[in-house]
């Protein structure tokens, strides 16, 4: 009941897996593509044949960079690949090339909407832990094979794809702070352009920790930590469900037992699969095969020149500049090629303000009608800026900019 739940105080801390956009793999000269042939974009090297050898791709170090400072974190000059040993069939080495005690980049944040005790609106800062290089692993497929008994098959196009996991702190409360967490994030990611961020292709992955404490208490609960979700929707329900889940096993006088779960989308639950006595021992040590990596100033600072104005700031700098609203700012700024399009069109026209509201209202409700996505919209930014222009000189009644934007539409 809500009196029970109201006693407790979730906690949620993200784990999130981004597949970098570079041409060729993480340690290999393998394309990076998603799906093809099954075992096509392969090597010796992403196969973990013996004896041959990973080379770091530098691209993926760049991307990682840019979105480590993206995520306000600060770079380690110096950081080491290590191995995380366990066996899985589709990690053909018996290992992953991912980074452990000296990660290449710490303690970041987001800022993230949010409500405080009294239902305000606020911004609330979370704290990002830690970013780190790893590589993906390939996929195991036991379906639509038409098969008489149950096979499993391996595709490992998708090995030695360059990933970064990003770690948050245990600072989230709410399932919706969870997915405004991963909203803005997704964000940030998007126009850094380091990652599609393609949930359908598995491109953005991402696990949830869960704990409840009781109000007031000094320690955390023990977590219980929810894998491989890939929808945002779907985590916040997830997370929804763990903290009720958790707060019946508590007020029935169990434990919570530290494990791994799997979200079942269908029955709208989660489920154990496995517990943390049967958890890895990963055996990480440092990767003998990589030399350590060295991201100096002059380096880092060349990266940096590709980093673009981050949404947030986009947001503040447009209110200020063409005195939108911000509800229209956050609509704009949607994505960044969104936002460059308003802006071209805002310079030229009279007034921006009112080519930005003819925008996200007269136009969207259109194009929204229509099934139309924004750069399908049959209006172009020329004739919307035209048509703002004789609205703000008084020669188009509002009735008539609404007939004109119907006409040219159709
Ligand atoms: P593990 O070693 O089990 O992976 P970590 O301490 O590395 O645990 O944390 C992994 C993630 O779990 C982080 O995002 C962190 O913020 C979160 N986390 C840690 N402790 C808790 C807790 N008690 N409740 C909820 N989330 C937690
Ligand atoms: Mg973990
Ligand atoms: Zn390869």
């Amino acid at each position: 009941s809500p009196e029970v739940l109201a006693k407790y105080q979730p906690v949620i801390g993200l784990e999130v897996h981004v597949q970098l956009l570079t041409e060729t793999k993480a340690f290999c000269g393998c394309v990076n593509r998603y799906g093809g042939e099954p075992n096509t974009h392969v090597c010796p090297t992403c196969l973990g044949l013996p004896g041959a050898l990973p080379v770091l791709n530098r691209r993926a170090v760049e991307l990682a960079v840019l979105a480590a400072k993206a995520i306000h974190c600060e770079i380690r000059e110096t950081s080491i690949f290590s191995r995380k040993n366990y066996f899985y069939p589709d990690s053909p080495k018996g290992y992953q090339i991912s980074q452990f005690d000296r990660p290449i980049a710490e303690h970041g944040w987001i800022d993230v909407p949010a409500l405080d005790a009294v239902g305000a609106e606020v911004t609330k800062r979370i704290g990002i832990t830690r970013l780190h290089m790893e590589e993906d692993a390939g996929k195991s497929l036991h379906d639509g094979f038409g098969d008489s008994v149950s096979r499993t098959y391996i595709d490992l196009n998708r090995c030695g794809t360059p990933l970064v996991e990003i770690v948050s702190e245990p600072d989230l409360r709410t399932p919706d702070e969870a997915f405004e967490y991963l909203t803005r994030l997704k964000e940030i990611l998007l126009y850094t352009g380091v990652s599609d961020c393609n949930k359908e292709e598995g491109s953005l992955r991402c696990d949830a920790n869960v704990s409840v404490m009781l109000k007031g208490a000094e320690r955390f609960g023990t977590k219980a930590e929810v894998k491989n979700v890939n929808s945002f929707r779907y985590i916040r329900a997830a997370v929804e469900y763990e903290i009720e889940r958790q707060v019946e096993v508590l007020e029935s006088g169990g434990r919570v037992a530290q494990e791994s779960r799997l979200w079942n989308n269908a029955e709208g639950r989660t489920f154990s699969m496995r517990s943390k006595e049967q958890a890895h021992d990963y055996r990480y040590f440092p990767e003998p095969d990589l030399p350590p990596l060295v991201v100096g100033e002059t380096w880092q600072r060349e990266i940096l020149t590709a980093l673009p104005e981050l949404p947030e700031a986009r947001r503040a700098r447009m209110i200020a500049e063409y005195e939108i609203s911000a509800q229209d700012a956050m609509t704009l700024t949607a994505t960044r090629a969104f936002a460059d399009r308003f802006e071209v069109a805002a310079k030229r026209a009279k007034s921006p303000k009112r080519v930005a509201s003819l925008l996200t209202s007269e136009l969207t409700m259109r194009l929204r009608l229509a099934g139309l996505e924004q750069e399908q919209s049959p209006v172009s930014m020329e004739g919307l800026v035209l048509a703002a222009d004789l609205a703000e000189s008084g020669e188009l009644s509002s009735k008539m900019l609404k007939q004109l934007l119907d006409t040219s539409f159709a």
